[in-house]
């Protein structure tokens, strides 16, 4: 381990950057979400904000990262980059850190970005915040925060100067009881994987997008740097659900178990007529009633719909984790006392069985 030094890390003054994921050809809705969140990073910092953009032929991907904030997107093409390996992106992206030494690293926590993120994280030597569901900047009082907080010695507090600008990482904790803020005073660049669908993505200006700047770097890759070989992609022969771009999402929780085949049913005409897609709570994933790809959660997805409805579900900490946000909350119980309705807009008390039968003819007499 190198020792913690005030200089080097007064060189990385190379603005904040996002990893922009994307999977043959198409830019995943994670990237424009991070991109719109690093621009209020970059300007609280001061500083500028890039995208980083690797694969094969895929610079036509980069300009619409501008509309949603970035002043300049790092393109690296290369056929070897055209799928993604972790040796591959890892090599790219360790050499252009090198060379322009950004503040902050943002990455999405897909399935590629907890791949990518730990490796090149430990790569650059530098401290990585898994799965985070807020970030700020903290300028001036994370000194006395360290003071307070962590175990490091006063003199090593003292050590680090005013204004290093630390970026606030902010996850659930404790099987998510609580909230951690985290801080990297120490390395750079501070690295953060952020869970999909927990940023909000700005409106497009296409006046930036043409204003993007496209700055292609030098770098060298070779199949050694790579190890490894994609042979054949394979997707999932099944549909996934889309529950974080959907504008209605219909949850089900453990009161369905009376039924678990009708409960799933009345969801899912609720969720049709009201134009969307049905969610679960992890009681039901477990139970094997529906598929992980339906889960809202700590664990599972967050969304952040205009309307969720929430039918026999508790509302325990890590399930509002992921739908508290939403805009309108609409929760069906038959436990008046359930958590849910102190989240609620508005609660139904009452046997979901017979409270969703009555909802779909109201909602379809309506829309006649
Ligand atoms: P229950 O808590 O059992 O609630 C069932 C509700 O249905 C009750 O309120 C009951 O009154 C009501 N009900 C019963 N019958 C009817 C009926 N006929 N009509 C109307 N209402 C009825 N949970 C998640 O959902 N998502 C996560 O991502 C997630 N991550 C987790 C991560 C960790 C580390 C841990 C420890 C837990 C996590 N959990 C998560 C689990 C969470 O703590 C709860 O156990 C879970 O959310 C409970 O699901 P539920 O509300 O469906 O079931």
């Amino acid at each position: 381990m190198s020792s913690y030094n005030s200089a080097a890390i007064e060189e990385f003054k190379g603005g904040v950057w996002v990893f922009c994921e994307q999977r043959q050809g198409t830019m995943m809705s994670t990237s424009f979400e991070l991109i719109s969140e690093g621009r209020k990073l970059a300007d609280e910092l001061g500083s500028k904000l890039y995208g980083v953009l690797l694969g094969d032929n895929v610079e036509g991907l980069a300009k619409e990262l501008g509309g949603y904030g970035a002043d300049g997107v790092y393109v690296c093409q290369d056929a070897l980059l055209k799928d993604y390996t972790t040796g591959g992106y890892t090599k790219a992206i360790c050499d252009l850190v090198h060379e322009y030494k950004p503040e902050v690293l943002l990455i999405g926590a897909t399935n590629i970005g907890r791949d990518l993120g730990p490796r090149l994280a430990a790569r650059l030597h530098t401290g990585l915040c898994a799965d985070c569901t807020h970030l700020d900047i903290d300028v001036p009082k994370y000194k006395d925060f360290l003071r307070a907080s962590s175990t490091l010695a006063p003199a090593a507090i003292d050590s680090i100067k005013e204004g290093d600008r630390n970026l606030k990482m902010t996850r659930p904790a404790f099987g998510g009881h609580l909230m951690a803020t985290i801080i990297c005073p120490r390395f750079r660049p501070a690295m953060a994987t952020v869970r999909p669908g927990v940023m909000k993505k700005a409106a497009f200006d296409q006046a930036k997008a043409d204003a993007c700047e496209i700055i292609k770097p030098n770098f060298t890759l070779t199949a050694d740097d790579v190890q490894t070989e994609v042979v054949e992609v394979v997707k999932a022969a099944k549909k996934m659900v889309d529950l974080i771009g959907a504008d209605v999402v219909v949850s089900v929780g453990r009161g369905i178990s009376k039924d678990v085949e009708t409960g799933i049913k009345l969801a899912e005409e609720l969720a049709e007529v009201l134009g969307g897609v049905v969610g679960a709570s992890r009681a039901v994933v477990d139970s094997g009633w529906m598929s992980a790809d339906h889960q809202v959660g700590q664990t599972g997805k967050t969304v952040h719909p205009k309307i969720y409805v929430a039918l026999g579900i508790s509302g325990a900490i890590q399930h509002k984790a992921g739908m508290q946000d939403s805009e309108c909350i609409i929760a069906v119980n038959k436990n008046e006392t359930a958590p849910i309705f102190e989240i609620a807009d508005y609660g139904i008390c009452g046997d979901l069985f017979k409270v969703v039968p009555q909802l779909i003819e109201a909602i379809k007499a309506a829309q006649a």
